[in-house]
């Protein structure tokens, strides 16, 4: 068995009113988008570096940049990169993300359904949480997004 840690931030981009906040491939209408050259899905990149976090094989970073430059900012495509190098079975996800808004809860579901799909899993095997962390960090103060996740494989 082995595990991985994956890690990830953004900040929010307030003045920009085209991009679309997207969270685990889940797009949230009416909220703040985050920055980042990629579509900043902090959800997806969280996963692609507890991935890594296991095959030593590093892809946010150098390889995602390269991709984005190619005109590849589906973070999705991210998480298959990093999936190339991972030979074990994935047994479970869990995600926790700190924020003070979009409200995370209601999209839960749906999130879980999308990441599961992408790691070709079941939904029961994808557990998210969400907190604010009673507002003592600037992701709960309302700056941006935090995610935390832990990848257990066989
Ligand atoms: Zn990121």
């Amino acid at each position: 068995m082995k595990v991985g840690i994956g890690q990830d931030s953004h900040r929010f981009d307030f003045d920009n009113k085209e991009k679309k906040l997207v969270l685990g491939g889940v797009i949230f209408e009416e909220a703040t988008p985050l920055s980042g050259n990629s579509d900043a899905d902090v959800v997806l990149h969280a996963i692609t570096n507890a991935i890594s976090g296991v095959t030593c094989k590093n892809v946010l970073g150098k390889i995602t940049d390269e991709m984005c430059a190619n005109g590849i900012i589906d973070s999705e495509e991210y998480v298959k990169e990093a999936l190339k190098y991972l030979d074990n079975k994935i047994e479970h996800l869990s995600i926790s993300i700190e924020c003070k808004v979009p409200k995370i809860t209601p999209k839960i579901e749906g999130m879980r359904e999308n990441i599961s799909r992408i790691l070709g899993i079941k939904p029961n095997q994808v557990g998210i949480t969400a907190t604010t962390g009673e507002g003592l960090t600037d992701f709960g103060r309302g700056e941006g997004i935090s995610v935390f996740c832990i990848l257990t494989v066989n």
